[in-house]
């Protein structure tokens, strides 16, 4: 997976995902991110990318001459019309979905960071194939987002993480939140590892960590659970001991 990102802080972002899990991808050669100076392609003297809005009114919008240019420079370097995703609180919503999507129809996608008011609507019209937002609010610029996204997409690259359970066991995967995790000491401030966990007994933790995703899911996203479809024996089972649980503290707080 290539990721390009066109930026008008090309440092910024390449060093974030330099670091850690992705600089070691990168260096192992599993996925490649580049970052491009927005300012380098424009065609004044005072390398300006940005301009007042037709129509007035205030803040600037980014003009669609350099954010073209340098579109047009990673398309040909690709020889390809690359996938291009513009990052807007107009988009539609990223979720964990998006992101198995992105990694399994691509093998390069452009990433373009708006600034100041965002960019002209003509460079969209011409060049940008969707919008993607991070949330329902505003952020000054677009680099966050990407990093996200770019985070997001590669950290499903196979050999990016040491193996898939790593991402399929997390939250998001199967429409479940991810169970309670722990580490050394056993007891920490007076408080001490569920029980079952120090057991080594496999078949136990792993239906007691079934058990905790299905009750995390039940009370932090009740959005989530309502799509939940429990059809093997032992989710079923799972959910009845669940219930059965909440109707016997009811009793007992009533
Ligand atoms: N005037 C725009 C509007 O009201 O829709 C907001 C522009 S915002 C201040 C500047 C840039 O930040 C946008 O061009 C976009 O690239 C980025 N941005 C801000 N919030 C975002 C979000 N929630 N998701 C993705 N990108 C975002």
């Amino acid at each position: 997976m290539r990721i390009d990102i066109m930026t008008l802080f090309p440092d910024v972002v390449g060093d974030m995902l330099c670091e850690s899990i992705l600089g070691r991808a990168q260096e192992r050669g599993y996925i490649r991110i580049e970052c491009h100076q927005i300012r380098d392609y424009t065609t004044n003297k005072q390398s300006q990318v940005d301009d007042y809005p037709y129509g007035g009114g205030r803040g600037c919008v980014m003009q669609a001459q350099p954010l073209h240019a340098c579109w047009e420079h990673i398309c040909s370097e690709a020889g390809e019309r690359v996938h291009t995703i513009y990052m807007s609180p107009q988009g539609k919503i990223f979720t964990q979905a998006d992101a198995k999507r992105l990694k399994n129809d691509y093998n390069r996608l452009i990433l373009v960071c708006g600034h100041y008011e965002g960019v002209d609507e003509r460079f969209i019209e011409e060049c940008v194939d969707e919008e993607i937002s991070i949330g329902d609010f505003v952020l000054t610029g677009g680099e966050i987002p990407a990093m996200a996204v770019a985070d997001a997409v590669c950290r499903l690259v196979p050999g990016v993480l040491p193996d898939e359970e790593c991402f399929t066991d997390e939250s998001h995967w199967d429409g479940l939140l991810e169970y309670p995790h722990y580490s050394r000491p056993e007891v920490w401030n007076g408080r001490r590892v569920p029980e079952v966990l120090l057991s080594g007994h496999h078949a136990n933790i792993a239906k007691w960590r079934r058990k905790q995703s299905i009750i995390r899911t039940m009370r932090r996203r009740p959005d989530m659970f309502e799509k939940l479809e429990f059809t093997s024996k032992q989710d079923k089972k799972l959910l009845a001991e669940i219930m059965a649980e909440l109707d016997e503290n009811k009793k007992t707080e009533g």
